[in-house]
């Protein structure tokens, strides 16, 4: 179900449990601000989430709460994540749900780094 992006910060849902270690993860990169994992349904061959540490919903949130060395620091993480991975070169996506019309389902901020194929237009038709 998508989540509503207005909605406070929910500690319990699955990325804030990711972060705290309650729940594992295919970890590929951690720092200060971001961890960045696997996606558990892929939906290409390479598939990585990448979320800052810090308790935003969407970003929206992100954007009009984070301060301005979180947001860089997150946006470095970023591109650093998608350059270990090796897909500079080829190419790579990047994509952020926002709310009910991107069906958003995890009501912690990340960004899906998608690679490893031609990867289509950029949306449905
Ligand atoms: P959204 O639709 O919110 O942009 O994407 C949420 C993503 O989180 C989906 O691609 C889904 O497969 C992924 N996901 C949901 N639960 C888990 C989990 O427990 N572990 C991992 N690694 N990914 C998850």
């Amino acid at each position: 179900m998508p989540i509503d992006p207005t909605l406070p910060y929910d500690d319990q849902n699955i990325f804030a449990k990711i972060l705290r270690g309650e729940i594992p993860c295919k970890k590929v990169f951690e720092d200060d601000c971001a961890l960045a994992f696997h996606d558990i349904n892929p939906q290409a061959p390479t598939h990585v989430l990448v979320i800052p540490k810090g308790a935003y919903v969407s970003w929206d949130d992100f954007s009009t709460k984070a301060s301005d060395a979180e947001i860089a620091e997150f946006v470095r993480a970023v591109g650093q994540v998608a350059r270990a991975l090796g897909l500079v070169e080829p190419g790579y996506r990047l994509l952020a749900n926002i709310g009910m019309d991107s069906h958003q389902e995890v009501p912690h901020l990340h960004v899906h780094i998608f690679g490893g194929k031609p990867l289509g237009p950029m949306l449905m038709r």
